[in-house]
């Protein structure tokens, strides 16, 4: 089996969880209800957030009052800078119009006016203005990907920041308009033709590892290092049950997802392809079926002692959800000495105590 997501993926893991929270919360499908019978089942790690990477009000009013300064010394300059209502550009004119239009009308504009439509568009990503942030951007992202005329060609002409802009629509992920994420105008242009993942932390050109599945090549922006086959999202949980990845073709899903699609089921053992049945996720990249009992045991003996309390019994409850159907004795018994450890550890029980005694049971298994 894959080594269970133990290492860190590259890139700083800080801001790789600064920029997964993101994605969750802008990515509009994040924000689709499931449509599953199996919702209570979901584990409630799904919604973590961290720190805002925005910077603060104050470096903001800072800058502005810096620019004031400037323009107060410079009244001639700042006349010129003036913006004339004729040059002024919206989100949605750079959605809908040609990409030499806008970026010459974006050459004449003042910076601040361009942080300003940087500023609209994050403001819509992050959703607080409810269903009309969540209309506009679908309208925006609409006009954009309803588009022929954007490609790595015409992009090349692009303004920057109508570049990051177009990106992060076309994405739904605000980082890319983050003025300390400086991805080059090549890399912009690569993430918004999709050949290059749209995670800041991963990066990876597409199809990563030069993979020719029928996913990696159809799906327009999956990448097989980061997302999940099922729903697309990417995240940093590593050390977990929660990620399952196939032992065939390397391809990560999350458990969760496995779980509520059915990719999980008692069906022959992969070993010996015939006899005893055992609990198989089925990967979607792939169609091949991968045993989860020894995978379940190598994630517990490499990661179990490190977890902390909240950590075991999510990790346990993972594991209960998986093998709740079994129907071979040792799914069984692990199904029951999880959900007795649940039980237990709900009722005050040390978590030192519960991680020993979860190990003592795989020593014991095969
Ligand atoms: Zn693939
Ligand atoms: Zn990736
Ligand atoms: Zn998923
Ligand atoms: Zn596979």
């Amino acid at each position: 089996m894959l080594p269970p997501r133990q290492q860190p993926r590259p890139g700083s893991l800080q801001t790789s969880l600064s920029l997964v929270s993101s994605e969750h919360r802008l990515s509009p499908d994040a924000q689709e209800p499931r449509s599953n019978s199996d919702n209570v089942h979901e584990s409630p790690t799904e919604s973590a957030s961290s720190q805002e990477t925005w910077p603060t009000a104050d470096a903001v009013t800072a800058k502005k009052m810096e620019n004031g300064k400037i323009e107060n010394d410079c009244p001639e300059q700042s006349v010129i800078r003036r913006v004339s209502s004729a040059d002024k550009i919206t989100l949605r004119d750079i959605a809908r119009e040609r990409v030499d239009v806008i970026s010459e009308k974006m050459h004449r504009l003042p910076d601040e006016f361009l942080d300003e439509l940087k500023n609209q568009l994050k403001a819509i990503l992050e959703g607080n203005g409810g269903s009309q942030n969540r209309e506009e951007f679908l309208i925006l992202q609409k006009l954009v990907q309803s588009r022929s005329d954007l490609t790595a060609k015409t992009l090349i002409r692009a303004h920057r920041a109508q570049l990051e802009i177009l990106v992060a629509i076309n994405t739904g992920i605000q980082a890319f308009l983050h003025p300390n994420i400086s991805l080059s105008q090549t890399s912009l242009i690569e993430v918004f033709v999709y050949k290059r993942c749209r995670n800041i932390a991963c990066q990876n050109q597409l199809p990563a590892d030069d993979c020719t599945c029928e996913l990696c090549a159809n799906r327009n922006g999956f990448c097989n290092l980061c997302m999940c086959v099922i729903c697309n999202k990417f995240d940093f949980e590593v050390n977990t049950c929660r990620w399952i990845g196939c032992d065939l073709c390397s391809h990560w899903t999350h458990t969760d997802c496995a779980i509520r699609d059915g990719q999980i089921c008692m069906g022959p053992s992969v070993k010996s392809g015939s006899g005893p049945t055992e609990m198989l996720f089925r990967c979607r990249a792939c169609n091949r079926t991968s045993e989860l009992f020894g995978w379940v045991k190598d994630v517990f003996q490499h990661c179990a002692p490190a977890w902390d309390r909240e950590a075991l019994m999510r990790e346990l409850d993972f594991v209960s959800r998986i093998f709740r159907g079994s129907d071979d004795p040792r799914g069984k018994k692990l199904f029951w000495k999880c959900e007795d450890l649940l039980e237990k550890m709900r009722g005050g029980q040390a978590e030192s105590t519960a991680c020993r005694s979860i190990l003592i049971f795989f020593q014991g298994t095969m």
